[in-house]
């Protein structure tokens, strides 16, 4: 579903983000991505969805390039849904409105279409019934499981995440893994970017652990969490766990 060939990107002359990175995620799997402040993570899941360039290298989603002059990124990025950690909600859109708004403009779906879609995505997450308010209205667990259903009506083939409980408290974290975890046993494409190691270890398919912009170690998450095999890895779950 994901083909990254030794992608290289800097954000300046001076500095280099990310260093020949080469990834393959297969359809299906869920990779975990983990790694210190800074190393990256952000910024390469942000180039599989082309909301960053790279500078060299190639990202192909599905079988087509996207780090092309010719990618159509607009389907490209209706095609692989991102959730991030501050939710990213229209304010100003009601719930249901903003699960409505893409499916009608992006994938030109009928009102009706779109508001029977959304209703049963709301159910999904555990949101029915708030389709009036505002994101402002809910709470950032709900808002969050909001922001997941807005990206799956669009029927994706592949999901990223950015740190989606990083901005929540304690408390409201499990609904929004729950969702995920659902999701993953559903048997959809998925890159998370977290911290939840309990997450990781109980849906990841494999754990990509990267520092300074280089990918470090990529393995099943057994091996990863059992047995690290570099000092930078180690040195970071025992800070972590
Ligand atoms: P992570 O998600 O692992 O914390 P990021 O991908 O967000 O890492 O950032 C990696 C590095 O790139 C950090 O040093 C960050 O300050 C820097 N960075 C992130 N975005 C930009 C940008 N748009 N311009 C310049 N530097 C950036
Ligand atoms: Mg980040």
């Amino acid at each position: 579903m994901f083909e990254l060939q030794s992608v290289n990107k800097w954000y300046s002359p001076s500095f280099q983000v990310l260093k020949n990175c080469c990834l393959t995620v297969g359809k299906g799997e869920v990779v975990v991505v983990c790694g210190p402040s800074g190393s990256g993570k952000s910024t390469l899941i942000k180039c599989m969805n082309a909301l960053e360039a790279v500078t060299d290298g190639r990202i192909l989603v599905a079988g087509a390039e996207v780090t092309t002059p010719k990618a159509d990124l607009p389907a490209l990025r209706a095609r692989v849904g991102m959730v991030f950690q501050s939710f990213e909600l229209f304010s100003h859109m009601t719930i249901l409105e903003n699960l409505c708004i893409g499916q009608e403009k992006v994938l030109g779906r009928s009102r009706e279409a779109a508001i029977a879609k959304a209703n049963l995505l709301l159910e999904r997450v555990g949101i029915a019934g708030q389709a009036g308010k505002y994101p402002g209205q809910l709470s950032g667990g709900q808002q969050q499981r909001v922001a997941i259903a807005r990206a799956l009506a669009m029927d994706p083939v592949a999901m990223l995440f950015d740190e989606p409980t990083s901005a929540l408290d304690p408390e409201m974290i499990n609904e929004v893994l729950d969702v995920m975890v659902s999701l993953a046993q559903e048997g959809m494409t998925m890159v998370v970017v977290t911290h939840e190691m309990g997450f990781a270890r109980k849906v990841a398919d494999r754990i990509v652990f990267m520092d300074a912009g280089e990918i470090v170690e990529v393995a099943p998450s057994e091996t990863f969490f059992a047995a690290p095999q570099t000092d930078r890895a180690r040195a970071f779950l025992s800070k972590i766990l």
